[in-house]
């Protein structure tokens, strides 16, 4: 484990290395307890660079036994070694052969990083600083090589060898091992590197390039498991498609593998060539998993492999730059799930995670641009900002300069940077130079923190038949960023006139506003539309065209007109989500001074004829009448929060909606319910989950909880019966039904570890003070695992992140449970502990109470002996 240096790595501090490593060719022979590794690397200076220059290699934890220069073994006194770094005083001037030969034991490493064993597989974790686990090397995003790799494994232990690239050699060895030899023509980062050796099936296929190459395509699952690799397969299929028909890029090696492995840190690696997934986004079929479980497995597919050419063809020069391979990959795995299933839909629920993910990252302490400027461990900014934000900054381009434009800047970064190591200038300079945009004062996305906040004010002059829309920008202070500069927000609208259509106006004036999008750059606009005959409901931020908080002073009516006839399927969803919020905020107000929230009967009827409405998708009315989560209110109040109230609000009006609407929803239920095969597409998906929002609310009425239970008993698919298990366990907690459901998929499921995920996952979220107890005995289950990232997430996760009445108890009890299972996980593994530490971001939003018990348990953390550098940083940054 890396504890913390205090070190911090800033971006201005860049320079290019001195050395270069054009080849890089590696031999492993591999055994659980001392894996052999022999590195032999072709060794440049840099052009120009001249004098004495020590070379100076990374490492992590490494044992060195043997470094050698052109062949010669090296003296003792010409280099130092430790097990964090090589340091070589005076090497040739010219080219040289560097070979170093270091050990490393598999089976100790829990902290996933390297080269490990998960179930009995080796494989490796080399993004962001994982190689230097392995050998030494100028372990950096911009030191390109070309890799060759020769692994060595006793045949019956590991007869699958695989390595980046396109496959070569292969033959037996004397006493039972066997060889295979690796070749990647492409130069790469080492973070791409990867291996795999194992038992394991193959599901074999293959695909047929637009210019007519055959690549072999291989996913590996655990025998037995095959069947559940069809759908990933087939996501697979479709994404090497469509990056050829939306994007022109084509995949470019002989063969493309995946592999599913039951121990990762993370969703998914984009290693080149050898994908290595967590088996949770790989393995499918109705009975395990829910509709979810296909969305999430299609879209991650999809985005390890558009990360060929957006992450892999094209890198990043160093990690402040992160977002450019994850922002714009994010947002090409979003554009192929809206190609593949309904684009309105998958913009709401994009829209809804990067709320409740990044919004309070923005908001809290954690607070960091899109590329951050400094970081202690670059662990710690793979985060929703990274990621979500940075998708949202490269959509936002989109809008400014068209589709049209957007795909020739695309092409011409593709065609520039093709195997270089770039920045987010360099990705910015292909728009302006094709589009001929100054996208100056829009690269602040890029750089500036915080989410901007837009107010508005409207109003519509009869006499003169101007509607005038008074728009002010500000960007709040974030932590080391106090004065924020005026961005370039495109803010794209219509007026929606009594009939339910978007109204013209003859002319606009007061900001440049183009198809329907409102460019805001200066700190106030007041922008008047001429021509305008009767009082338009304006309609702001459609398809949220920007990452914004908008307040706008809106009639009620005008929202509830919106919520029925915005033309914009997003807006739509917005208006109701916000009529809804408003509402459970002054519930909430209500149930803190002791009183009994009541709610207006017109908005508790338009969720029943929402949920009814024919003319709507069934995913869309899903979404629509699911009340905003209890997480998603308490960043609207903002601060003082008392998630007791909150949750008792929402109850109430779950409680209102259900009783209006009963016979209504009743009906629609009944309706909704399929018999025939089993299909996972967006359709069915939809029906589905109308079908269960509509059992969450019935749930609550008279006997919720037998039609629940026969809801469970009835199911044919895990979608089904994870929602009926979990409105048990939720709303019903420890009735007979909710008791009987939890046994009978317990024993159904007990040797299904990623079923058993759900189950944990299901009670870890269960509402009320008893959560606390229940978590920390699950914690004894057989099915559960400290060393296993996945049963880590699913339990301890989604109670700290998802259960805010019970992780949120008022006594502390939920914050010392999370405090000694932090420093539990830590000791294994410190970057899942430093993700779980994120849970307590938000603390100062609580409730004095709470907040002094909040930031005792930081303290706590803060206070354990040797921290890891990754669980310090989060911790003191939250604290500061
Ligand atoms: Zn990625």
């Amino acid at each position: 484990m890396r504890t913390d240096t205090g070190q911090v790595f800033r971006l201005e501090d860049y320079r290019p290395s001195d050395y270069h490593i054009p080849l890089t060719d590696l031999t492993f022979r591999l055994s659980p307890d001392s894996t052999r590794v022999v590195s032999e690397l072709t060794i440049e200076r840099r052009d120009g660079v001249s004098g004495t220059l020590p070379l100076v290699l990374d490492g992590d934890g490494l044992v060195l036994k043997r470094v050698e220069i052109d062949g010669k073994a090296l003296a003792r006194s010409a280099y130092q070694a430790t097990p964090d770094r090589l340091e070589i005083a005076n090497p040739p001037a010219r080219q040289f052969r560097l070979t170093i030969e270091t050990e490393v034991m598999p089976s100790q490493n829990q902290a996933l990083m390297g080269l490990y064993r998960s179930n009995g597989v080796y494989c490796t974790q080399c993004e962001a600083e994982g190689f230097r686990r392995i050998t030494y090397f100028l372990d950096r995003p911009d030191i390109l090589s070309v890799y060759t790799v020769r692994i060595e494994a006793k045949r019956d232990e590991a007869p699958l060898l695989l390595a980046n690239g396109n496959p070569g050699e292969r033959g037996d060895l004397s006493d039972g091992w066997h060889f295979a030899v690796w070749h990647d023509p492409f130069p790469k980062p080492s973070y791409l590197f990867a291996l795999v050796a194992g038992d394991l099936g193959l599901v074999g296929d293959s695909f047929v390039t637009a210019s007519g190459r055959e690549v072999a395509l291989g996913i590996y699952v655990e025998h037995g498991k095959e069947r559940l690799a069809a759908y990933a397969m087939d996501a697979l299929k479709r994404s090497m498609r469509w990056d050829e028909e939306v994007f022109g890029r084509e995949y470019d090696l002989d063969v493309f593998n995946i592999v599913a492995v039951s121990d990762f840190n993370m969703g998914a690696m984009e290693n080149k060539g050898l994908n290595v997934f967590n088996d949770k986004y790989v393995l499918a079929d109705e009975e395990t998993a829910t509709d979810a479980d296909f969305a999430n497995i299609e879209a991650i597919i999809a985005h390890e492999y558009f990360h060929n050419w957006t992450g892999n063809r094209i890198t990043c020069r160093d990690w402040f730059q992160l977002c450019l391979k994850e922002g714009l990959t994010v947002f090409r795995d979003h554009e192929f799930s809206a190609d593949e299933r309904s684009r309105a839909v998958k913009r709401i629920a994009e829209v809804r995670t990067l709320r409740a993910h990044q919004f309070p990252e923005d908001q809290g302490p954690l607070a960091h641009p899109v590329r951050p400027r400094r970081y202690r461990e670059i662990n710690n900014f793979y985060t929703a900002t990274v990621y979500e934000k940075g998708s949202e900054v490269v959509r936002m381009i989109r809008t400014i300069l068209g589709a049209e434009m957007f795909r020739k800047g695309m092409d011409l970064y593709f065609e520039r940077h093709d195997g270089d190591a770039a920045t987010i200038e360099d990705f910015l300079k292909v728009f302006e130079d094709a589009s001929g945009r100054d996208l100056s004062q829009f690269a602040l996305w890029y750089h500036q923190a915080g989410t901007p906040n837009v107010t508005v004010t409207a109003s519509h002059n009869a006499g003169s038949n101007e509607f005038t829309l008074e728009i002010e920008q500000s960007v709040p202070p974030t932590p080391s960023e106090s004065r924020k500069r005026l961005m370039h927000i495109p803010l794209a609208f219509g007026l929606v006139g009594k009939d339910g259509k978007d109204i013209a106006y003859t002319s606009v004036d007061g900001a440049s506003v183009e198809d329907g999008v409102i460019h805001l750059r200066k700190r106030r606009h007041v922008v008047t539309f001429s021509g305008v005959t009767e009082r338009p409901a304006v309609s702001l931020n459609r398809g949220f065209s920007a990452p914004i908080t908008l307040s706008i002073e809106q009639k009620p009516e005008d929202l509830m007109f919106l919520a029925r006839h915005d033309g914009d399927a997003f807006s739509r969803w917005q208006a109701f989500n916000t009529l809804l919020t408003d509402a459970l905020i002054t519930a909430t107000r209500c149930v803190l001074g002791g009183k009994k929230p009541a709610f207006a009967k017109e908005l508790v009827e338009l969720a029943g004829t929402i949920a009814g409405d024919e003319t709507l998708e069934h995913a869309f009315r899903a979404l629509a009448i699911s009340l905003p989560g209890e997480a998603d209110i308490a960043r609207e109040i903002g601060a003082n929060i008392d998630p007791d109230a909150i949750y008792a609000a929402r109850e109430a009006l779950d409680g209102a909606i259900a009783t209006t609407n009963q016979s209504h929803f009743k009906a629609l239920y009944e309706k909704l319910s399929v018999a025939g095969p089993f299909n996972p597409d967006a359709a069915s998906a939809g029906r589905r989950a109308l079908r269960n929002a509509l059992l969450d609310y019935l749930s609550v009425l008279p006997n919720g909880e037998t039609l629940a239970a026969s809801h469970f008993a009835a199911a044919t698919n895990m979608t089904d019966r994870a929602a009926a298990l979990m409105v048990l366990a939720h709303r019903h907690t420890k009735s007979a039904e909710a008791v009987n459901a939890l046994a009978v998929f317990e024993g159904k499921y007990r040797s299904d570890a990623l079923v058993m995920d759900k189950w944990f996952q299901i009670q870890a979220a269960t509402p009320g003070l008893d959560a606390v107890d229940l978590v920390r005995r699950l914690t004894e289950h057989a099915a559960f695992s400290m060393t296993n990232p996945n049963r880590v997430r699913s339990l301890i996760g989604t109670f700290a992140s998802v259960n805010q009445t019970g992780f949120h108890r008022a006594d502390g009890a939920g914050y010392k449970f999370f405090v000694e299972t932090v420093l539990a996980v830590e000791k294994r593994n410190p970057q899942v502990a430093a993700r779980l530490a994120t849970a307590l971001r938000s603390w100062r939003s609580l409730e004095p109470g709470r907040q002094a018990k909040a930031r005792e348990a930081l303290l706590a953390i803060s206070a354990a002996e040797n921290l890891s550098a990754d669980l310090r940083d989060i911790v003191e940054r939250t604290l500061a």
